[in-house]
């Protein structure tokens, strides 16, 4: 799709290395974030800046969001200078945030009325992903839409998926998360445990990860654990947005989630300490050295020095 004209909103961590796919795929990209500053570089790579929201949407065909949360996407589709009145009929805003399911079905619903066409893409692959352009996108809304974007979505992950109607892609995504918090508890166990023996985490991670034990969390962030290297990746605090957001649901319908439930409460204990919450999910090795301080040592924990 050359010469194309793409909005984007969110340039962190993912969102930033995805707009490059698309200035170097010949996109024209006109960029918004609330921190200006982030978008610096991309502004330096070719993108165009606007001040708002509705400034990224007004002369485009697609708009892209990689926010943070439902109130974000809420807040910058129809909140103060949002893009959603300036938006052209028949055109497609394509969110790539991990949001609810349930507000990516009422967004759609309200961006229909405009004449507005919205499909929930969030991504998995994490900051490596973004940065290769590997990620798996789960689609959820309307097929002709989709059909519309994939070239663009192809500049930006390997597999493109239509789950189903609008909500299926968060869903999903849901899902995704469920595995990625319950595979890191055993990332974490399997590698203290191999401490605790005398095998180095190298070792761990060379050997098992072609295993059946391996893991996409043990092989990324396996050695992320073992050089002490907490720096962010997926923050700690956006987990546990997607938490809430898996519990949510499991309420909804009555699923029980005890493991979620159990990666929650050692996010917790992360983000218990000054800055956690903007830690690397890798972090969740702390909660458990914590632990393992307080088998050897419960003095430590009560403060008492019988
Ligand atoms: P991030 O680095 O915090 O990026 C989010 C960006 O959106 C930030 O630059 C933020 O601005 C901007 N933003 C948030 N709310 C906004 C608003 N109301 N108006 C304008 N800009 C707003 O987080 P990220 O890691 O890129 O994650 C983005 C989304 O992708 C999240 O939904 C996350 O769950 C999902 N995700 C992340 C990963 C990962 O590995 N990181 C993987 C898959 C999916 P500020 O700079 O001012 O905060």
């Amino acid at each position: 799709m050359p010469e194309t004209s793409v909005g984007f909103i969110g340039t962190g961590i993912m969102g930033a290395p995805l707009v490059g796919h698309l200035l170097r795929g010949g996109c024209r990209v006109i960029v918004h974030s609330r921190t200006r500053t982030k978008a610096g570089p991309l502004l330096a790579q070719g993108a165009t800046w606007a001040d708002s929201p509705a400034g990224a949407a007004a002369a485009v065909d697609v708009l892209f969001l990689m926010v943070t949360d439902t109130p974000d996407v809420e807040q910058v589709l129809f909140g103060q200078d949002g893009a959603a009145l300036a938006l052209k009929r028949g055109s497609v805003v394509v969110d790539l945030s991990t949001i609810s399911p349930a507000g990516a079905r009422e967004f759609s619903t309200r961006l229909a009325a405009r004449g507005v066409a919205m499909l929930d893409a969030p991504v998995t692959g994490g900051d490596i992903g973004a940065r290769n352009a590997t990620l798996t996108i789960m689609v959820g809304g309307g097929a002709e839409a989709l059909e519309r974007v994939r070239p663009l979505l192809e500049m930006l992950g390997r597999r493109i998926v239509h789950v189903g109607p609008s909500g299926a892609g968060q869903a999903l995504k849901a899902c995704n998360q469920v595995l990625c918090a319950v595979n890191l508890m055993g990332v974490c166990e399997a590698l203290l445990l191999a401490r605790s023996a005398g095998i180095s985490p190298g070792v761990v991670i060379d050997v098992l990860s072609a295993g059946a034990g391996g893991s996409w969390a043990l092989a990324n962030y396996g050695p992320r654990m073992s050089a002490g290297d907490m720096a962010p990746g997926f923050m700690v605090k956006l987990q546990q947005k997607d938490l809430r957001i898996v519990q949510e649901a499991g309420q909804a319908s009555g699923v029980p989630m005890p493991a979620t439930a159990l990666a929650q409460q050692l996010f917790r204990a992360v983000e218990s300490a000054a800055g956690g919450g903007d830690l690397g999910t890798q972090a969740m090795i702390m909660a458990y050295e914590r632990l393992c301080v307080m088998a050897a040592d419960p003095t430590r924990v009560t403060g008492m020095t019988a």
